[in-house]
């Protein structure tokens, strides 16, 4: 696979503030890569070092030339705070868009992607957050970038609207394009991400496919019952505790719940309710962040990355620093 988007060791601190602490990335051609992360953590940062929108440390790549000295043909870009002129209609503005490349796609056909085409004649001011935000992304779309930066895409478009911009995505992805994203969609993310990479601290402290993410980090699944049941009167085979008016039973796969509801009958406890749930990519990110937006990799003290650089007692800078480098090989 060839890399379209190679970083390393990028970093920027504005003032005292260091937004990027050394990221190093690689994105292969034709991949998506999703960036989660606490407010302030870098993304948004991350994203102009690497589109050349601010000044960084570092080295940034897109095919094999500096983010300013790339062909502006082939790259498009959402900025997360985008904000044109707002008594152009959608199409007045894709159509200017369109027209500071030398190639541009028909605004009309991105107007359709975008699910604008029914008010493609309404002043930007006058079109709802969710239109706007879709007009924001057609204007990264009117040159057919081979590479493309969306920061936060869907924030404040409705579930609907969610769903037909991931689809869009989506069928530019399988099309070739390779496109970065940030997000604080957990599900997006899942469901867009060949790679999810997690920022903290200004370090991406793990990235990997979502899945993968999960096993590593999400820890166990969990089925809630609702009863009152005292876990010791209980016989059973997996780890419970309670939790408010809840047993809390780890670990137990589908095919087993049964056993547990044998158990709570054979002790004579009653259950209103059983929820069974696997982790998913939100328990990956309160594993690997704290409630302040900070790197929490050692919570469980588990490693925080895979080649054991972690020493189980905490978020060093040592192992946020392994984690930044080695998440990306
Ligand atoms: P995120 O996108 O993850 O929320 P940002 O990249 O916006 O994070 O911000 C990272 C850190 O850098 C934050 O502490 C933020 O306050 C700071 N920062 C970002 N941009 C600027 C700027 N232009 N001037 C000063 N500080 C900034």
């Amino acid at each position: 696979m060839t890399a379209t988007l190679v970083a390393e060791d990028v970093r920027r601190s504005y003032g005292e503030t260091v937004a990027l602490d050394g990221v190093s990335l690689s994105v292969d051609a034709g991949e998506v890569f999703a960036l989660v992360g606490p407010n302030g953590a870098g993304k948004t940062t991350l994203v102009r070092a690497l589109t050349g929108t601010t000044d960084a440390e570092g080295s940034v790549e897109l095919f094999g030339a500096g983010p300013r000295e790339v062909d502006r043909e082939r790259v498009g870009l959402l900025p997360q705070a985008f904000d044109p002129p707002a008594r152009l209609t959608a199409r007045e503005l894709l159509d200017y868009y369109a027209g500071l490349y030398d190639e541009a796609r028909e605004v009309e056909a991105v107007l359709s992607d975008v699910g604008l085409a029914d008010d493609a004649d309404t002043w930007y001011e006058n079109l709802s957050g969710g239109q706007q935000r879709r007009t924001c992304v057609g204007s990264a779309l009117v040159n057919d970038p081979d590479l493309l930066f969306l920061d936060e895409p869907t924030t404040g478009i409705d579930p609907a609207g969610r769903r037909a911009l991931w689809d869009l995505l989506e069928s530019l992805a399988d099309g070739g394009t390779t496109i970065v994203l940030t997000t604080h969609d957990m599900a997006e993310a899942h469901r867009l991400a060949d790679r999810v990479g997690l920022l903290a601290d200004g370090r991406l402290v793990a990235a990997d496919d979502p899945d993968a993410l999960v096993a590593e980090y999400g820890g166990e699944s969990r089925l809630v019952v609702e009863t009152d049941a005292d876990p010791a009167a209980l016989d059973l085979d997996y780890p419970a505790e309670r939790a408010g008016d809840s047993l809390v039973v780890s670990d137990v796969p589908p095919e087993a719940i049964g056993d547990v509801v044998d158990a709570l009958a054979a002790a004579g406890a009653s259950y209103d309710a059983l929820t069974w749930s696997e982790p998913d990519l939100e328990d990956v990110y309160l594993e690997l962040a704290d409630a302040d937006g900070h790197y929490a990799g050692g919570r469980r003290e588990r490693a925080a990355v895979a080649d054991g650089g972690g020493d189980g007692t905490g978020a060093s800078e040592a192992d946020a620093d392994g984690a930044a480098a080695e998440g990306e090989r």
